[in-house]
């Protein structure tokens, strides 16, 4: 992450980065909660199939955008 042009999230203000999307934005609770329930990325990913997290991503709206900041931020 170099830290330029980061969206926010209109509900609670949060930047719009991996970990929040798929673990803390209290905006996509009700949608994370039907698809899987993890407390930090690493029990995500070990425990959750990426099946749920990209179904998650798709109701959402957020699967491109968070593939790229995933690549950017992870690979
Ligand atoms: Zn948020």
């Amino acid at each position: 992450m170099n830290g330029e042009d980061v969206p926010s999230c209109v509900a609670c203000d949060c930047d719009l980065i991996v970990e929040y999307i798929l673990i803390e934005c209290k905006d996509f609770v009700g949608a994370r909660q039907r698809y899987y329930n993890a407390e930090n990325l690493q029990q995500l990913f070990q425990e959750i199939s990426v099946t749920y997290v990209f179904d998650f991503l798709h109701e959402i709206g957020l699967f491109y955008r968070t593939l790229v900041l995933f690549v950017q931020d992870y690979m």
